[in-house]
């Protein structure tokens, strides 16, 4: 069954269209009219001031950083952030066992090895796993997956004391903080996404951001400025002079495009951080009060910037997760269920390019338990009551038979 799409003043019984992207700010057509006139479409034909030479000095600022290279995806930025730190062939790259199948795919194209860490039920490194597994790292992605943020504190406390750089994989966490501190800020790179179902939408596009001057210089020259197109990046020039023809050339710019549609979304983060939060949290707060349901808790220094919500199942076993998938269905709401899901690309047992596959139960039982949402910031609160009476309504169905056929 296709939802019904949701309006403003749509009938608050229906559950809302939860998988629509939302519409690109107006302000994207003039720009992108001028550039089909013009035919401008490539980032380094201009001297100055393209649209993505535009975009990646906003975007560092409102970051915080002092430098952004914007890229074709993140998982681009993840790639070129690996090359960037100039690791050997066969590195050892430790990154949590929870994230999507892109990320430890990264570390695979650099010529890398990922080693993963086990990820406790509320979707967080588990510290004692990561601690345990540092011997023999050369480098450390951390996936804030969905926007759950691990204990920074720990992990950076870890990492320094044994000279490992930290890469943020912060695609789905723009506009989350961390003791008052931007995520993607606190590693040595921080890799953001402007794919469709990420905070800012350009159907694709990524970005990294670093205060490393000589990082960001192999990574803007790796990305493909080549020849002397680097000048046009405000990065002192002695940080390039060095590199000049002695790195490949990926390619993996980002066209003028989309930046036309990413730079128009920037002052609207504020808002959907706020918007997606309450949201979060007034569903979060309701579905705790299912005593099959259990969203897991901020960390105390975490101020989230959520756009959907995952919580566990409690009480369950993994036929009811199948029934309760499929009751939500059937009512109107598409759950998907980590670990229980076809073929899932977040279930790291589905990552059969994987060098090297630890077993990871924790993670696992995680995974069978672990349900995801989207709740996008444009629903009202009436909608966000269907969704929590439907999903409330399905785990009461298929916590016991008693219940089923009551429904
Ligand atoms: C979406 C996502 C990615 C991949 O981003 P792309 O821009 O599609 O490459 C990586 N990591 C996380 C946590 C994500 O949510």
């Amino acid at each position: 069954m296709i939802p019904p799409k949701a309006t403003s003043t749509g009938n608050a019984t229906q559950p809302p269209n939860v998988h629509d992207a939302d519409p690109i700010p107006d302000a994207a057509r003039v720009a992108i009219d001028a550039m089909l006139r013009t035919g401008d479409l490539f980032r380094y034909t201009t001297p100055e001031n393209s649209p993505v030479a535009l975009l990646e000095a906003e975007f560092a600022a409102l970051l915080g950083s002092k430098y952004a290279l914007a890229v074709s995806s993140c998982s681009a930025a993840l790639f070129l952030s690996l090359k960037s730190l100039g690791l050997p062939r066969d590195a050892r790259v430790l990154l949590p066992g929870f994230t999507f199948a892109a990320v430890p795919s990264s570390v695979v194209h650099a010529d890398c090895i990922p080693v993963l860490c086990e990820v406790g039920d509320n979707y967080r490194v588990d510290m004692a796993d990561f601690e345990a597994k540092l011997d023999g790292i050369s480098a450390i992605i951390i996936s804030h997956m969905r926007g759950h943020t691990s204990d920074m504190d720990a992990i950076m406390d870890l990492a320094l004391a044994r000279d490992i750089p930290v890469i943020e994989d912060a695609a789905h966490s723009l506009g989350t903080t961390w003791g008052g501190q931007n995520i993607g800020t606190i590693g040595r790179v921080g890799c953001f996404s402007f794919q469709s179902y990420k905070m800012i939408n350009a159907g694709e596009g990524g970005i990294l951001i670093t205060d490393d001057a000589d990082l960001v210089a192999r990574a803007i020259i790796m990305s493909g400025a080549y020849e002397h197109n680097w000048k046009k990046h405000p990065v002192l020039h002695s940080a390039f002079a060095q590199w000049q023809n002695q790195l490949p050339l990926y390619n993996l710019r980002m066209s003028n495009l989309s930046a036309a549609v990413i730079r128009p979304q920037l002052p609207h983060l504020a808002a959907r951080v706020k918007g997606g939060r309450t949201n979060h949290d007034y569903v979060a707060a309701r579905l705790n009060a299912s005593p099959y349901i259990t969203v897991p808790g901020a960390l105390p220094l975490e101020v989230r910037a959520p756009d959907s919500i995952q919580f566990n199942l409690v009480g369950l076993d993994d036929d009811d997760v199948l029934v309760f998938a499929a009751q939500a269905e059937a009512r109107g709401v598409k759950v998907q269920v980590f670990g229980l899901s076809q073929d899932n690309a977040r279930a790291f047992w589905n990552w059969q390019f994987m060098p090297e596959m630890p077993e990871l139960p924790k993670t696992r039982a995680m995974l069978m338990r672990a349900c995801d949402v989207r709740l996008p910031v444009r629903l009202t609160q009436d909608e966000l009551d269907v969704i929590v009476d439907i999903l409330t309504q399905a785990a009461a169905a298929a916590a016991g038979p008693v219940a089923a056929y009551g429904t």
